[in-house]
């Protein structure tokens, strides 16, 4: 990170610090920015976390969850940590239309940003900037950010818990994204005596009756092989959200299920959202849905995993996605 001596000098005094991620943040958003948080409140700053909406109830096993700000909910208190944050930290998005209205109250105040990411085309947004996009994850630049901090001195199980979860759900738990680094970090914070049996059975066989009947009818009803262009789509109607009471969260990881099978090599889940439709990919291989999702769905992500969205019928967005699968996909 250019510049680093000049922001460890202004984390030499007390400051009141903001930290932000993405709309719908998963255990990487939530596990990068808690551990930060937790870190600077041991080293004696103020640190409030922000995000524009919920994260999934799975993660309350993590440490301090209900201090967590969602702007959708209290955007008076948002907007009141926002004008006192003397430093802004975003972790685990690219862009600021990532973070909704939050972008606009933010993109004009001077003070010291910093930026921590693995996202494929960062946006300018900050002074300081820690962006690899072939990291696993956000967690995972943590840890290296803290390191040159100040070492990791003030390291500890809570912490540790936190960038481990993070660094499980972006690796699909050490299955992709992964290089020597991820196992070197997750081998360190095994030393601070983490149950990862607990965190694992938190993270992955934490789900309700409803979230796995969702699953159940998605896979049995809403699931479309298109054998040609090796591509598998599960289409959720706005109906089956009625139908099933499908809440923001319920239907986190199901667009992996597709890529189980053996000759797919391109996964869509897309939702009937109220106001957009909402595409959520996946891939493997050489096939960039980071790519498909910015060139046709105003989104991103990473080579393998990315989402977008649209302001259309969800037939025609349904539509528009098989069109385009030639120019992805090489038969
Ligand atoms: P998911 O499918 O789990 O929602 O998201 C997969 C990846 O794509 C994540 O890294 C996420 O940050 C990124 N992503 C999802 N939706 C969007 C979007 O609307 N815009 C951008 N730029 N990235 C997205
Ligand atoms: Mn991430």
């Amino acid at each position: 990170m250019e510049g680093i001596e000049n922001l460890i000098k202004e984390l030499a005094y007390p400051r009141d610090i903001a930290i932000f991620s993405h709309r719908n943040p998963d255990g990487d958003a939530l596990g990068s920015t808690m551990a930060l948080k937790l870190y600077f409140e041991k080293m004696g700053h103020t640190a409030q976390i922000i995000f524009p909406s919920e994260f999934p109830s799975i993660y309350s096993f993590l440490p301090k969850t209900d201090d967590v700000v969602i702007f959708d909910f209290e955007k008076e208190r948002s907007i009141d940590i926002i004008e006192h944050a003397e430093m802004m930290f975003f972790l685990d998005f690219s862009s600021l239309d990532r973070i909704d209205k939050i972008g606009e109250l933010i993109i004009d105040k001077k003070v010291t940003k910093v930026h921590i990411d693995h996202h494929i085309d960062p946006e300018p947004i900050a002074n300081y900037v820690l962006s690899d996009t072939t990291s696993s994850s956000t967690s995972e630049l943590v840890f290296e950010f803290l390191s040159m901090i100040d070492g990791n001195k003030e390291m500890d199980i809570d912490i540790a818990k936190c960038l481990m979860t993070g660094l499980i759900t972006d690796t699909g738990s050490f299955r992709y994204s992964t290089t020597s680094k991820t196992f070197e970090v997750a081998s360190k914070l095994m030393k601070y005596d983490l149950d990862l049996n607990f965190i694992q059975n938190k993270i992955h066989n934490s789900l309700s009756e409803k979230q796995i009947r969702i699953l159940g009818h998605a896979l049995n009803k809403r699931l479309e092989i298109i054998p040609e262009f090796y591509t598998g789509i599960i289409t959720l109607t706005r109906k089956d959200y009625q139908d099933f009471d499908i809440q923001r969260g319920d239907t986190e990881g199901l667009v992996n299920y597709i890529l189980m099978m053996n000759n797919i090599k391109l996964a869509a889940l897309i939702t009937e959202q109220p106001t957009i439709v909402k595409l959520s990919l996946r891939s493997k291989g050489d096939i960039s849905v980071q790519k498909l999702a910015r060139d046709n769905f105003k989104g991103g992500g990473h080579k393998n995993a990315a989402g977008g969205h649209a302001y259309a019928k969800l037939e025609s967005v349904v539509n528009k996605f098989k069109s385009i699968l030639p120019f992805y996909i090489r038969t």
